[in-house]
């Protein structure tokens, strides 16, 4: 099933919106940010209009309405998780990744499960309570059952400290009975990245394995939400192919899902090109995507789907992060280890990780940092537990009823966090945050989050609404 050409992306029909909205008169980009504003998402020649913006001033209110959209809807919060990356094996030649398979220049292990509960446990010490599992293409001799494996695994950890509440999944494309397999497994969001939709590159820089397939790839989140899998993520490798040619591409992915599933994406990753050992292209990207258009990008995609979610990784820097964060981005990694078995090593940039990290800091500072910029860190799974996802979650993802559930639901796992892993220092700045937060609410969202966070307080962890 899925064989056939993945028609949905059409790059003639790219080609002809970026020609046709190429030359925008200021008047018709300030009409697509006043449509941006009403946060009811765009189109695919409003979106082409937007990536053709070069001038500082228009530049400067397309941040400023991506700003508003963002701090309307999704307020100040910002989810963490961290990644976990299960195995480095790989038998596809995908020629950015330090995992490809003919590189010989990086260590290759698939953890144990044991191995993977001692990552687990580091994490849950340093407060984590999401998880991203992401593996290379090849497993061990269980096949794909070593992947359902290693999601129980991670759930059946419960210490002191407390546990991974949701396991999202970065892993190759599989089929409709295993994504059901992986549903059952009790996952949250499935993500997987296009790289590029662009058919020539693509082929490429895919130059062995399964990957290969461009369709089967390109089709795969169809597979998972005729799965069951409600929240998929979806995402493009910036630096591989034109960035303009890329977003209006992943709109069309986006149009797509919706059209078929009435609910698009959960999130979106906007992942941009790292070095990676023994990686030429990865170290020079054939378009580089400068800083200014990446904040662009992040902008864009705020406002033409207002009600996904933008994930920032460590991939970027620290000062990068802060800057997207006012743009669109709502949930970031930190602490993260790209190697297998990085974690209980404590191996900073470790040459077999799969590409450099951009930001090396603690869980704990990333923590401090965000909260001394007024940004609430959150831990929630709230959604998820309750079976709030897909179209549900959408609903619920409009800002009135966002602010009666994410914003106290934020508060209480913060808190949760300060109470239980937090440095003094960084104590300190976060219940100053909870305070001025919990006194500039009213009604019941400032009743429900004075009555969660007082609970945390008296002992009780893990208390959401
Ligand atoms: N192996 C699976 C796959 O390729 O879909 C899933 C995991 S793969 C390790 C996760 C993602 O890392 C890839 O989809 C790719 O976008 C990203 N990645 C690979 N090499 C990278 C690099 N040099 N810089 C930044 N991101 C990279
Ligand atoms: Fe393997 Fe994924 Fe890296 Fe490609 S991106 S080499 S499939 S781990």
């Amino acid at each position: 099933m899925y064989k056939i050409e993945a028609d949905f992306i059409n790059e003639q029909k790219v080609w002809e919106i970026l020609e046709k909205c190429k030359n925008p008169e200021p008047r018709q980009i300030r009409d697509v940010l006043a449509k941006a504003a009403e946060m009811k998402g765009l189109d695919l020649e409003e979106v082409a209009m937007l990536t053709s913006i070069s001038d500082p001033a228009l530049l400067a209110e397309l941040f400023n309405t991506a700003n508003q959209v963002k701090e309307t809807i999704y307020g100040k919060r910002l989810v963490l998780f961290a990644p976990l990356y299960i195995s480095n094996l790989c038998s596809n030649e995908c020629l950015y990744c330090a995992f490809r398979a003919t590189n010989k220049e990086i260590t290759r292990h698939a953890l144990s499960q044991q191995q993977i509960a001692r990552e687990v446990n580091v994490l849950i010490k340093q407060g984590h309570k999401r998880v991203l599992l992401v593996a290379g293409e090849s497993y061990p001799k269980e096949g794909f059952q070593y992947v359902l494996d290693s999601v129980k695994t991670i759930y059946s950890v419960k210490s002191v400290h407390g546990e991974i509440r949701r396991v999202n999944v970065n892993v190759a494309p599989l089929a409709t009975e295993e994504f059901k397999q992986l549903k059952d497994a009790g996952i949250g969001t499935y993500q997987i990245f296009q790289e590029t939709y662009h058919r020539e590159t693509y082929s490429k820089v895919h130059l062995g394995g399964k990957k290969r397939d461009y369709n089967w790839r390109a089709w795969s989140l169809h597979r998972a939400m005729e799965a069951g899998i409600d929240d998929v993520g979806i995402g493009v490798l910036f630096g591989l192919f034109d960035y303009r040619f890329e977003i209006l591409a992943m709109m069309q992915h986006i149009k797509e899902l919706e059209e078929k599933f009435g609910v698009g994406p959960h999130t979106i990753s906007v992942p941009r090109l790292e070095p990676a050992t023994n990686s030429d292209i990865a170290s020079h990207p054939p378009f580089p995507v400068s800083d200014i258009d990446f904040r662009k990008i992040v902008a864009i995609l705020r406002l033409a789907v207002p009600y996904t979610g933008i994930i920032m990784s460590t991939r970027e820097t620290a000062k990068m992060r802060r800057e997207t964060f006012a743009l669109g981005v709502s949930q970031i990694s930190a602490g993260s280890r790209t190697n297998p078995g990085g974690y209980e090593e404590e191996t900073e940039d470790d040459p077999s990780g799969q590409f450099s990290l951009g930001d090396h800091r603690s869980l704990d500072e990333v923590i401090r940092d965000v909260a001394s910029m007024g940004y609430i860190p959150s831990f929630c799974t709230a959604c998820y537990r309750l079976g709030r996802t897909g179209a549900d979650f959408m609903d619920l993802a409009k800002p009135g009823d966002i602010k009666l559930h994410c914003a106290p639901n934020a508060l209480s796992s913060f808190k949760e966090y300060l109470q239980n892993f937090a440095r003094p220092e960084t104590a300190e700045v976060g219940d100053k945050l909870i305070a001025e937060t919990i006194g500039s609410m009213s009604g019941i969202a400032r009743q429900r989050a004075e009555k969660l966070v007082k609970r945390v307080e008296a002992g009780r962890d893990d208390v959401y609404c």
